[in-house]
């Protein structure tokens, strides 16, 4: 049995958007497993960011829930329900282009299979990890958003290497190109953190989220990868070539445990990331 999804369209949406979104979504779910697909999932289309945000302020209101989720800019998932859910803003992605918004639906469907439990949202820290964290400057606190950080990351790497395992792959370099287009928050985040060794690390956690999927897309050999790769080296010029070499170790040190579950991919990660001298 393939997943159900409902889609559920805003008030007087166009038709045409519509059946785009439906062939998108078929494109995916037709290739997934069954065997791991969860029964249900929805796909929610917003008018505009105030509707989108008045859902997420009253639905944050009635499940008491106080941190934010995992949230991809053009689209978002979550699964406070009990059962996936997705949402896209129609205002927000207009004027973007259909690759990239295909991109980040099939990415986003990619998170609601894979990354649909608690487990992928709760991370032990075992004594062993608090105390390396602590003898190189980082207490829980700061050590918990690296892990943040990095679930990210690693989160995007599976997605991303799943769905260019099954064709999709060129919609998701057209969404990393899209998220390479404009780096300038990450510069000015940077040019803050640069100064204390401990919060450069957690900023390198952070662009991780765009190397880790690239450097998994050239392992396994996609096309045009390795452009990818320059466009990166482009767009984040304004890091040094020693910090960029030190983010691409990262990368190949996170995946060589590549065939680990999520959690001890996490905490290799971790370590990686605490050891590394950028
Ligand atoms: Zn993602």
């Amino acid at each position: 049995m393939t997943a159900q999804i409902e889609i559920v369209p805003y008030d007087g949406m166009n038709k045409g958007f519509l059946s785009q979104i439906q062939t998108w979504v078929k494109n995916v779910l037709e290739k997934a497993d069954p065997s791991s697909t969860p029964p249900y999932l929805r796909l929610t289309i917003w008018k505009n960011i105030k509707a989108l945000q008045e859902f997420y302020d009253q639905e944050k209101e009635d499940l008491g829930i106080v941190t934010g989720e995992e949230s991809d800019f053009l689209a978002t998932h979550e699964a406070w329900r009990d059962y996936p859910r997705i949402h896209i803003c129609h205002e927000r992605v207009k004027g973007v282009q259909d690759a990239v918004i295909e991109g980040v639906l099939h990415h986003e469907i990619g998170h609601a299979l894979f990354h649909g439990s608690m487990e992928f949202y709760t991370f032990k820290f075992t004594g062993r990890l608090k105390e390396a964290a602590r003898f190189n400057g980082f207490d829980l606190h700061l050590l918990q958003k690296c892990v943040y950080f990095l679930s990210i990351a690693i989160k995007d790497w599976e997605v991303i290497q799943w769905l260019t395992k099954i064709g999709l792959g060129p919609c998701q370099k057209s969404l990393l190109e899209y998220m390479m287009k404009d780096t300038e928050e990450e510069q000015e985040a940077w040019g803050v953190a640069k100064h204390s060794p401990v919060m450069k690390k957690i900023a390198m956690a952070a662009f991780l989220k765009i190397i880790l999927p690239i450097e998994a897309m050239i392992l396994i050999r996609s096309e045009d990868a390795l452009k990818l790769k320059n466009q990166w080296k482009e767009a984040y010029s304004w890091l040094s070539v020693m910090e960029q070499d030190g983010l691409l170790r990262l990368s190949q040190r996170i995946m060589e445990f590549g065939e680990s579950r999520f959690q001890e991919k996490l905490e290799n990660a971790a370590y990686g990331l605490i050891e590394e001298s950028f």
